[in-house]
C-alpha cells in the first residue's frame, strides 16, 4: 500500500542551490561535527527533505515544524515551496554511518552573505529512523566530501 505522494520525486527544489553550496551551509551550520555521535561530518550524508517559505505566513511555518517535529513525514513532504527572494526553513534528514537519522531543521537566508543555521535537531530511533529513511530516495544521499575538504 504505497500512497500517491510516496511515488512523486521528493524535494524538486533542491536543485536550486549547488549541491557543494548546500552541503557547505550545512557543514558550517553544524562547525563539522555530527551531533549525534560526536564524529567529524565526513562520512555522513544528508538529503533534503521538504522546504517552505520562512518569512510569509506564520501558520504555514506553525504547521511545516509541527509535522517535522511531530514526525508527521507525509504532511510534512507536503512542503515544497521556494521563493529565492525569502527566507527558507529547510526539513534535512542527516544520516550518520550507522544509518540512525537525525532530523534538522535549517534556515536557510536568501541573503547572499548570511548564514544557514540550524533551529531544531533531534535524533531519532532506530524504528524512526528505518520509517523515514524509506520515503528517500536510495541513490539521493549526499555527503560533505568537498565541504569537509574546504573547512
Ligand atoms: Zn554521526
Amino acid at each position: 500500500m504505497i500512497s500517491d505522494w510516496f511515488r512523486k520525486p521528493i524535494g524538486e527544489a533542491k536543485s536550486r542551490q549547488p549541491e557543494e553550496a548546500q552541503a557547505e551551509a550545512i557543514f558550517r551550520a553544524l562547525s563539522g561535527i555530527c551531533p549525534m555521535c560526536g564524529e567529524a561530518l565526513r562520512g555522513h550524508s544528508y538529503q533534503l527533505f521538504a522546504i517552505t517559505v520562512a518569512d510569509e505566513s506564520t501558520e504555514i511555518l506553525v504547521e511545516f515544524i509541527q509535522s517535522a517535529r511531530g514526525h508527521s513525514w507525509e504532511t510534512l513532504s507536503h512542503f515544497q515551496t521556494f521563493d529565492p527572494m525569502k527566507n527558507a526553513l529547510e526539513a534535512f534528514a542527516l544520516g550518520c554511518p550507522d544509518t540512525i537519522l537525525a532530523l534538522l531543521l535549517v534556515r536557510d537566508p536568501f541573503e547572499l552573505y548570511d548564514t544557514s543555521s540550524v533551529e531544531y535537531f533531534e535524533a531519532l530511533n532506530q524504528k524512526e529512523s528505518a520509517t523515514w529513511r524509506c520515503l528517500f530516495a536510495t541513490n539521493n544521499w549526499r555527503g560533505f566530501g568537498t565541504a569537509a575538504l574546504a573547512g
